[in-house]
């Protein structure tokens, strides 16, 4: 995993207070150590959820048995289908595999912001094939982020990101699919290209991160904002008050796993089986009962990508 890949939307920025006693901040920080290894509790299951947006292989699911392994620890909770995201080539590999072998996994093929360097003709070949295939059920993640250049020598240029952007928006206008937005301390630019080129009918904002001002603009425009573990971090009040304002019809809620755990377990491995916990919070941010939530999460994940039909 490359560092662009770690972490890639929400620095943890988490303070944690300093111990008095040296001694004590030694055993603390070994205890902390472990808990940072040991998977997150199985939650209440919550029936009728799909997890808009994970990578199967950077959780460990990279042949027919892990997937397998899994996707049935996620239905044992309620999670019944995930769609897994390729960052890369390899990636985009791999997720039309785990498409294929599972019928509970469907794949969105793309190079990752970070990746948009290894756009060249071979890729675009092979992407536009992939594209094609009905296991493949958006175009992404695509989109700008503007926080790893600069800090990784990997991570392509911001210009070099705005031109895969713009092929990969087109790529599913003509192929019909949606796409699945990455947007990382970009937003000004990411929806300025969005409107030049002209959005696709459906439009997903993987693991929102905007302002109020960002959601707004993006509901007008009738973009799906999809919620990841970050809208159940302790400093997220405004992505919660962004969570509110979406209209039933547009909300989407997500792991990607393995990051981004959902609080209290955040920094803890993540998989799709913690989705839940993320559904939870938003059915109290918006006072609904929480099996309706579910419900109504689940059937416009299984509505944008058309799931029923593949
Ligand atoms: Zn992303
Ligand atoms: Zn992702």
């Amino acid at each position: 995993m490359t560092d662009a890949d770690s972490a890639h939307h929400t620095a943890d920025s988490a303070h944690h207070t300093a111990d008095s006693a040296s001694m004590k901040a030694e055993s603390a920080k070994a205890a902390k150590k472990r808990r940072r290894r040991e998977p997150p509790p199985d939650p209440e299951p919550l029936p009728g959820l799909v997890d808009a947006h994970t990578h199967l292989a950077a959780c460990g699911g990279r042949d027919a048995d892990s997937v397998r392994a899994i996707l049935d620890h996620a239905e044992r909770v309620g999670v019944g289908q995930v769609v897994t995201v390729a960052d890369d080539m390899i990636d985009a590999r791999w997720a039309l595999d785990a498409a294929h072998c599972d019928d509970r996994a469907f794949a969105a093929v793309a190079l990752h912001p970070t990746h948009a360097g290894e756009l060249d003709d071979a890729a675009r070949a092979e992407l536009e094939q992939m594209a094609a295939d009905p296991r493949v059920v958006a175009i992404g993640e695509t989109g700008l982020d503007y926080y790893w250049p600069g800090k990784s020598e990997s991570a392509a240029a911001p210009e070099v990101q705005k031109d895969a952007f713009a092929w990969h928006i087109d790529l599913a206008k003509r192929i019909g699919k949606p796409l699945m937005i990455h947007n990382r301390e970009a937003d000004h630019d990411l929806l300025d290209i969005l409107a030049a080129e002209g959005s696709p009918d459906a439009v997903v904002m993987h693991c929102f991160s905007g302002d109020l001002t960002v959601a707004r603009e993006c509901i007008d425009r009738g973009y799906f904002l999809s919620f990841a573990g970050t809208v159940t971090f302790a400093n997220a009040a405004e992505l919660r008050e962004a969570a509110h304002l979406v209209p039933d019809g547009q909300i989407l809620v997500e792991t990607d796993a393995p990051f981004l755990t959902p609080h209290p377990y955040r920094g803890q491995p993540n998989q799709s089986y913690c989705l839940p916990y993320s559904a939870r919070l938003l059915a109290d941010v918006r006072r609904t009962d929480e099996h309706a939530m579910a419900q109504t999460l689940g059937d416009n994940a299984r509505r944008v990508y058309r799931l029923s039909l593949q």
